[in-house]
């Protein structure tokens, strides 16, 4: 059996197929890396698992209130097991990742405390949430204020600006995993660790929470088992494996975690209430593939940096870098590029593939933004998805991937379609 006819069918030329093949001759070492990680995490996930004794009766919807919502508190109980933490917060009432970091920040900062950032600028969408950009409700406006750390220009820590920058009102201290949407490196588990270290050796009592969207189950280890008070994410991410339709988790110290059920439903009221409207079997099972996505997604993004750099292309991370979180840049250099890169990938797609993407302008960006995903879940960036703003450098950022094999096409059809738009020669 040929796999190239069932890539032609798909849409994928002969020529382009047999690039990818040779690129990925070349990957069997990195893949095996990235298994071991997954095998070692679906290893950890089923301990938590059957450590708290899942059974069917975890799996039944509740609505209402939801009190004595064994189902809910179960999976609480078992994320914190797989986040070796006291407790965790785990509820599709968490709208999204911003909503999880925006109740770990207001729950755990009070009028007259500081937040700093070590890391340099927090993800976009928290400039609003702190106050960087005004807004209503943001914690400045509740007499929280802000310090922040910019990273060398290497991207390493700047130990002695962060001392600085560390005083008596520091109460939290905030560090993404992630590069998200900008050009710096993301962290290791280790960097991480090394700089929650750092930050406690200068000020003991000072929590530190991390931002851990797209980084779960890319390492063996989680910011939480060096020191970290708070992981937070959202469950359309990583940790929810494709299959939840919404949510996000809080894991962390009984401390921080009961300050955060209090914050998102009432003083008082806590982790007691809040129903889980029958999504109870997508979360646990999500979390059980989580693993697997993640590796298929990492395979996705090596794949991808190693076809783009090859044909020229800058890759953030590049093609040898080892992983922390499942994003690829790719700077393309051109607006058509960008558009052919992402009409690939929405005509791989399982869902709303003979769609068109087109540059859009979006509240809050100041250029025109490209979209392409066709995902089971709206807005889901676990699954396969790119995107970036028209202006330049040119760059998309890609992620995701349900399966390798569809991160596979989506990228074959990317390469296929700068071929078609003849923007470049294999
Ligand atoms: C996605 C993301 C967020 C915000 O999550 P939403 O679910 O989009 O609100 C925050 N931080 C980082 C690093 C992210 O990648």
């Amino acid at each position: 059996m040929e796999l190239d006819s069932i890539y032609r069918t798909l849409g994928v030329s002969l020529p382009v197929y047999k690039f990818g093949e040779e690129v990925l001759a070349s990957l069997r070492r990195r893949f095996e890396e990235v298994d071991r990680t997954a095998e070692y995490n679906q290893g950890k996930v089923l301990a938590a698992m059957q450590k708290n004794r899942v059974n069917a009766t975890h799996f039944s919807a509740t609505t209402g209130y939801g009190y004595d919502d064994e189902g809910r508190d179960n999976l609480e109980r078992v994320y914190a097991s797989v986040f070796h933490t006291e407790a965790a917060l785990v509820r599709p009432q968490i709208t999204c990742g911003t909503h999880a970091l925006t109740v770990a920040l207001s729950a755990n900062l009070l009028p007259g405390d500081e937040l700093l950032s070590p890391v340099g600028a927090p993800y976009d969408t928290l400039e609003e949430v702190i106050g960087i950009r005004e807004s209503k409700c943001s914690l400045k406006e509740y007499g929280v204020s802000y310090a922040q750390a910019d990273l060398l220009s290497d991207g390493g820590f700047d130990y002695n600006a962060i001392r600085g920058k560390i005083n008596k009102r520091t109460k939290l201290i905030t560090i993404q995993r992630s590069k998200g949407y900008s050009s710096r490196p993301s962290f290791s588990v280790a960097q991480i660790g090394e700089l929650i270290s750092f930050c406690k050796s200068v000020k003991p009592d000072v929590k530190v929470m991390v931002d851990n969207c797209y980084g779960e189950f890319v390492e063996t280890l989680e910011p939480s088992d060096l020191g970290a008070d708070m992981v937070v994410g959202s469950l359309i991410k990583n940790p929810g494996g494709g299959l939840a339709p919404i949510g996000g988790y809080i894991c962390g110290t009984r401390e921080c975690v009961e300050r955060c059920a209090f914050r998102l439903s009432a003083p008082g009221l806590g982790q007691e209430v809040g129903a889980n409207l029958g999504l109870m079997p997508a979360f646990y099972q999500g979390l059980f593939l989580a693993p697997t996505v993640v590796a298929g997604a990492l395979k996705g993004a090596i794949f991808a940096a190693n076809i783009y750099e090859k044909l020229g292309f800058a890759c953030i991370p590049n093609a040898t870098e080892t992983r922390h979180d499942i994003i690829q840049a790719v700077t393309l250099g051109s607006r058509e590029a960008m558009i052919a890169f992402c009409k690939g990938i929405q005509a791989a797609a399982p869902v709303d593939s003979y769609v068109t993407p087109e540059p859009w302008a979006m509240p809050g960006y100041d250029s025109d933004i490209i979209m392409a995903a066709g995902a089971f879940v709206q807005g889901s960036s676990i699954e396969l998805s790119a995107d970036g703003p028209i202006r330049p450098p040119y760059a998309v950022y890609f992620q995701g991937g349900l399966t390798w094999y569809h991160a596979k096409l989506g990228i074959l059809m990317s390469l296929q379609k700068l071929t078609e738009a003849g923007l470049i020669r294999l």
